[in-house]
């Protein structure tokens, strides 16, 4: 199989599947209009409440999925060339996404720990990509384990001619079979969704590894679930 061919069935797969994914809110959205219109459910205020908020719960799935793809879009348009590489702090990039998650962590009660040896470490990078990276990742931890003790740990250091970034979490993990598949777009693992969970597009990772792909880096995750799921991230500190 040839590369073009193979890049035309990657696009026409994520267009199908996309289609797909915004289908079904689309349909049951749909589905509750022709209720209250068609079969006048409108003058039962309460029944008329419900159905409102069941039609929000999917618009905002809806706006979700396009902003992922959004995202995505942008990412390849251009591919390496559209990144803006300059020099960061990855400490403060972190300190951002903490910032932005703050009300996520403390109504979760989850424990930060942020491990970095060299807090004045510098990046070279598209600061966008890195945050997006980061935020999908710790993101992920909370919303997979609203049970509470979670604890996540965020790290990074340099390890000779690498840079080393970590994501950890002590929740429910992800089981063995599905972590082969766990970066391809639109994958959740089943178990995780069983119960009408709707929160995730299943976007977010495959998001996350072509960031890092595009910094001529490399990402892997090992899963113990119930003890440590870790991501790790190695990007080089010269960029080639
Ligand atoms: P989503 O938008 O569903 O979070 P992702 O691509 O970010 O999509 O993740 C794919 C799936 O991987 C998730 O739906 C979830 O089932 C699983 N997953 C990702 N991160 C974790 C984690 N830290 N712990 C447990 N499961 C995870």
């Amino acid at each position: 199989m040839n590369d073009v061919y193979q890049l035309e069935q990657v696009r026409k797969d994520f267009v199908a599947n996309a289609s797909h994914e915004l289908r079904t809110p689309l349909a049951i959205i749909h589905g509750y209009l022709e209720n209250l219109l068609d079969d006048n459910m409108i003058d039962d205020p309460e029944m008329a409440r419900r159905f409102l908020l069941i039609m929000r719960t999917h618009t905002e799935r809806i706006s979700r999925i396009v902003e992922d793809m959004l995202v995505i879009s942008r990412m390849e348009s251009g591919e390496a060339g559209a990144l803006k590489i300059e020099p960061f702090l990855f400490h403060s990039c972190i300190m951002d996404i903490l910032e932005r998650l703050e009300s996520y962590i403390r109504h979760q009660r989850a424990e930060m720990i942020v491990t970095m040896p060299d807090p004045a470490l510098v990046i070279q990078g598209d600061r966008f990509y890195w945050t997006q990276v980061l935020f999908n990742l710790v993101e992920n931890a909370l919303k997979q384990n609203p049970n509470g003790g979670l604890r996540v740990e965020i790290g990074c250091e340099q390890v000779e001619e690498n840079i080393r970034i970590w994501v950890s979490d002590n929740g429910v993990g992800i089981p063995g079979d599905d972590l082969p598949h766990i970066f391809l777009r639109f994958f959740r693992v089943e178990k995780h969704h069983s119960q009408q969970e709707i929160k995730g597009t299943g976007l977010g990772l495959s998001i996350v590894k072509r960031a890092v792909e595009a910094h001529g880096g490399t990402i892997g995750v090992v899963s113990e679930p119930g003890c440590e799921t870790r991501f790790t991230i190695t990007v080089p500190v010269e960029r080639p």
